[in-house]
């Protein structure tokens, strides 16, 4: 760290505010990607003046900066690969406004998710975007990777309910983005920029929000199979029949029994896989709608379908999709993770494929998500000692390319951060990943924000990580 650099931060945010200790340096070098870099330094800004001077010190002394929310990123966001200053977002926590007549929220990125939607929903309000992270994850991580969630289906992800920003440039130069007006064709739209650019153009410092009114009531409806590929074939037929579901998930076999031996006995360890359909609206329907989705499982054979009346059940059988994760992590230790997408008529060929790449390599492939929007999570873990080490990333290349085969994308929700950097042009032609390139320079001439991420490098910091 360049001493004058150093000088200034503490002089501007505080001796408090300045982490430097070891213990202090280790707790913030890593993030849910399992990937680790020591930073130099932590800040913890307080304003908006404040992350604009950080800034401007950062760019004068070519400090990186790496934008931090809760750290629960799954591709290395928020790992400082080339050290530099951490900019922890903790203390922009503030819900400025629930705007019931426009329908609108204020917040800073600080807040947590689930937060936000206590807020609003004591008010009559509704904020759809729901990671499976939403206890822990803030809306300023949410917004810089567009996360997703089970209720993208009907509603959409993060991007399609952030109407303005105020972001601070790499040089420190503060903008607004878009309005709080429904209708706005006023100059380029910026705010769709910066949603998704994973803290490498700017530091989101606000947002505005739109939110929805609380829908009336809502149902779940759990249908068992006896195989992966005829709720697969479920799904893509829920959808041809133009039934959109609140959300549509999907859990194979290994993650029924994981998650029954974790914490949920009841689930049907017996089945193939289980779809999870919830429908919200108005009473009436909800009524049709389920009876709708009821008559495509019986179509597909379902071996059980039952609707979870109480609060308590249906809340029940979320909570246990949503700890898929920690299930399987107590199962085996070692998993690795890709999070793909593919048209929602292609997921049988997609779960075939998936299946055919794990017979074939001796490798564990399971996998679950939130099929109704085309969107799988695939774990991978050796199948037993006979697996060879290299066969683990042989998988994950196989089932990339076969996304991309099925006119897929390689990253769905959880971006690309320093895990999926070089097979960013899998998707992208030459032309537009340069355009990509270009822009980042132009706004980061310096390239200190979030180095090492998103576009292909050989930035590494030892060992530690494993790109
Ligand atoms: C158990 C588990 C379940 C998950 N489920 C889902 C899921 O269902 N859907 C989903 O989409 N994701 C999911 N995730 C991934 C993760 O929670 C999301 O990517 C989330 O949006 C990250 O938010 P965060 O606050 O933790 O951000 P961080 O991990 O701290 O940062 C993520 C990225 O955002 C940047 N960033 C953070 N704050 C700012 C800011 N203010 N300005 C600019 N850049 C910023 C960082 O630099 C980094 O690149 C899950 C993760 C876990 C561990």
């Amino acid at each position: 760290m360049n001493r004058h650099a150093r000088r200034q931060y503490i002089e501007l945010i505080g001796r408090d505010h300045y982490l430097e200790s070891m213990e202090d340096r280790l707790t913030y070098a890593y993030d849910a990607s399992g990937g680790q870099c020591l930073p130099e330094a932590v800040v913890f800004p307080e304003n908006v003046a404040q992350v604009s001077e950080l800034l401007s010190i950062s760019n004068t002394y070519r400090t990186p900066v790496v934008p931090r929310g809760a750290g629960s990123g799954l591709t290395g966001g928020s790992v400082p690969l080339t050290g530099g200053i951490v900019m922890a977002m903790d203390r922009f926590n503030r819900i400025i406004a629930v705007d019931t007549d426009n329908l609108q929220a204020i917040v800073e990125p600080g807040v947590v998710t689930s937060r936000l939607h206590a807020a609003v929903e004591a008010q009559g309000l509704f904020y759809p975007p729901d990671p499976a992270s939403m206890d822990f994850s803030s809306i300023g991580g949410n917004i810089a990777e567009n996360a997703g969630g089970m209720r993208a289906v009907k509603y959409g992800v993060t991007k399609d309910f952030v109407m303005g920003l105020e972001v601070v440039l790499a040089n420190g130069e503060v903008i607004h983005t878009g309005s709080r007006c429904v209708k706005d064709v006023v100059g380029y739209d910026l705010t769709r920029l910066f949603v998704g650019s994973e803290g490498t153009l700017g530091v989101i410092t606000r947002a505005i929000l739109k939110l929805l009114p609380l829908p009336e009531g809502k149902q779940t409806l759990m249908a068992t199979f006896d195989s992966i590929g005829r709720a697969a074939g479920t799904v893509a037929d829920i959808i041809k029949k133009g039934i959109i579901p609140t959300t549509l998930e999907f859990m194979d076999r290994h993650c029924i029994r994981a998650v029954a031996q974790y914490r949920n006995p009841g689930l049907p360890t017996g089945a193939g896989a289980l779809l999870l359909i919830e429908v919200d609206g108005k009473r009436r329907e909800i009524e049709t709608d389920l009876d709708r989705v009821r008559k495509v499982c019986e179509a597909n054979g379902a071996l059980a379908i039952q609707v979870a009346k109480e609060k308590t059940g249906q809340e029940e059988l979320w909570r246990s999709r949503r700890s898929v994760h920690a299930a399987l992590t107590q199962l085996r230790p070692n998993w690795e993770e890709e999070d793909i997408s593919v048209p929602i008529a292609r997921i049988p060929e997609m779960v075939h494929m998936l299946e055919e790449i794990g017979r074939q390599l001796n490798v564990l492939v399971v996998s679950f998500g939130h099929a109704g929007d085309g969107n799988i999570h695939v774990s991978i873990a050796a199948r037993d000692k006979n697996t060879p080490p290299e066969n683990m990333r042989r998988a994950r290349e196989a089932i990339l390319k076969a996304t991309v085969a099925l006119e897929g994308r390689i990253a769905a929700e959880h971006g690309i951060g320093f895990v999926k950097r070089n097979q960013i042009g899998w998707n992208l032609d030459e032309n537009t990943l340069a355009l990509m390139q270009r822009l980042k320079r132009f706004l980061d001439p310096n390239g200190i924000l979030n180095p090492g991420k998103m576009f292909p490098s050989t930035i590494t910091c030892g060992s530690q990580i494993q790109p």
